[in-house]
């Protein structure tokens, strides 16, 4: 049920000893830095991932399909229902990452990045919550 799994939600500490992946949506948590495996390279037609060994509030596809021959599921978030990933279900052989079998590849743009200090977008952005829960870029306000 919705109502469980938003009561059941993992949220991680947003403070300096805390590292996390957010979805850029609704900012859910997803994964710490701790779970973080690698940067996937482009491929045609796909985004650049980020790979992870374990993610929380997500949801997974029942039916595969084929991510360039490998095996995936589509992961979306368990909050706003976007799809934000893939989970491999098979041995993976991705250039420049191992061990993908099992484990997680979320889309870069589709995450934002708790640093510890301050909250980024994929291009290194921070973003700004605003007290109405706007989320929008630090534009400087105009004039003084
Ligand atoms: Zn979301």
């Amino acid at each position: 049920m919705a109502a469980a799994a938003a009561r059941d939600r993992v949220r991680y500490p947003v403070n300096a000893a805390s590292k996390f992946a957010l979805c850029t949506q609704c900012r859910n948590h997803l994964f710490p830095y701790a779970d973080f495996i690698g940067h996937s390279p482009p491929w045609p037609g796909v985004s650049q991932g980020v790979a992870c060994r374990a993610a929380v509030n997500v949801r997974e596809d029942d039916t595969p399909r084929l991510l360039h021959h490998h095996r995936v599921v589509n992961v979306h978030c368990n909050q706003c229902d976007r799809h934000i990933g893939e989970r491999f279900i098979e041995p993976a052989n991705v250039p420049g990452l191992h061990e993908l079998q099992g484990n997680y590849l979320f889309h870069y743009d589709k995450l934002l990045y708790w640093d510890g200090s301050s909250l980024r977008s994929s291009t290194g952005e921070e973003i700004i919550i605003h007290e109405n829960g706007y989320l929008g870029g630090a534009a400087a306000p105009g004039g003084l």
